[in-house]
């Protein structure tokens, strides 16, 4: 099955602990798109503008991304500028230039509408919804956000979660949106705005998943060189959402293994910045690394 996405396409200009990188590649629906095409067919849905490189395309296309859908518009490609400190856990953003996403109204073409699964990366509400609108009738949707949207444009994000199978935000967001400091309280009023799943992401920690009355906990991986932590939230995603695509089954007990794929996606993500370490990385290290997370959390029954 195929998934489709719409997000941000974007250049990042980043600052961590260990280093810098000015203009690069990256965006939401990119990190999605790279780290599931390892599992998936993955149709891209998003707007650059006349100053993204081809070459950025070129790396999309060469994981078997299909860019039909990658509309390029007059004016600047969308840029975001942040900071991390030794808490890598938390994103400071410095600033957020909309650019061409200010203008952009999707179009979605016709080979993409009866895609089966769907995942609104993190990008304005209102555009995820006029996505939606453009699809018949997908089996799953999922969809992420950021504390930018929670707090512009709340009632948007909540019509949206109506129409919405799973929800992927993290620990922060998850309580801010709920204006909750329990989690699991959160997660509760959170899921009464219409998601039946939704997994709150919690960095370093790893990632609660709250579906009906089921909870399950997945580790992250114990990683010695962290990087740059942007698109991990993204590559998590891009993991999960491919895996499920790939075996077409929504059960809880797939979720789970979706989610141990999208934990590993975004281990890697982390070793480097913006997109690089998808640029090497290959499926036998990610079974692999699927096998170390089994072992990290095994133990015996009493
Ligand atoms: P994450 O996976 O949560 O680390 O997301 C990282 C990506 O989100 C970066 O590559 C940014 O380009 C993108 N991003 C940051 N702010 C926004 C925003 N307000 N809307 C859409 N995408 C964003």
């Amino acid at each position: 099955m195929s998934i489709l996405v719409v997000g941000s396409v974007a250049f990042d200009s980043v600052e961590t602990p260990f280093g810098k990188a000015d203009n690069v590649l990256g965006g939401s629906a990119t990190y999605f798109s790279a780290a599931a095409s390892y599992f998936s067919e993955v149709k891209l849905v998003a707007v650059v503008g006349e100053d993204f490189p081809d070459e950025h395309i070129d790396f999309l296309k060469d994981k078997g991304v299909d860019v039909t859908g990658l509309q390029r518009m007059q004016g600047k490609t969308f840029h975001w500028e942040g900071r991390y400190d030794y808490d890598l856990n938390e994103a400071h953003t410095l600033a957020t230039h909309l650019n061409v996403f200010e203008k952009f109204q999707p179009d979605i073409p016709a080979a993409y509408r009866k895609s089966s699964y769907v995942f609104l990366a993190n990008i304005d509400p209102d555009i995820q919804w006029n996505v939606l609108e453009q699809v018949e009738r997908p089996k799953f949707i999922a969809c992420d956000t950021m504390n930018f949207w929670i707090e512009g444009k709340p009632d948007a994000l909540k019509r949206l979660l109506s129409k919405v199978d799973l929800f992927v935000l993290n620990e922060g967001e998850a309580r801010e949106f709920a204006k909750e400091p329990n989690l699991v309280k959160a997660a509760k009023k959170i899921i009464s705005y219409g998601p039946k799943t939704i997994i709150i992401k919690r960095g370093e920690y790893g990632a609660l998943m709250f579906n009906g009355g089921s909870i399950f906990s997945a580790p992250a991986y114990p990683l010695e060189s962290i990087f740059d932590p942007t698109g991990a939230g993204d590559s998590f995603a891009g993991g999960l959402m491919g895996y499920l695509a790939n075996t077409d089954d929504a059960s809880e007990a797939n979720i789970r293994q979706a989610i141990i794929f999208g934990s590993v996606m975004a281990s890697f993500n982390v070793e480097d910045f913006s997109l690089n370490r998808m640029r090497t990385l290959t499926l036998k290290e990610i079974r692999e690394r699927y096998r170390q997370f089994k072992q990290l959390t095994h133990f015996e029954d009493i």
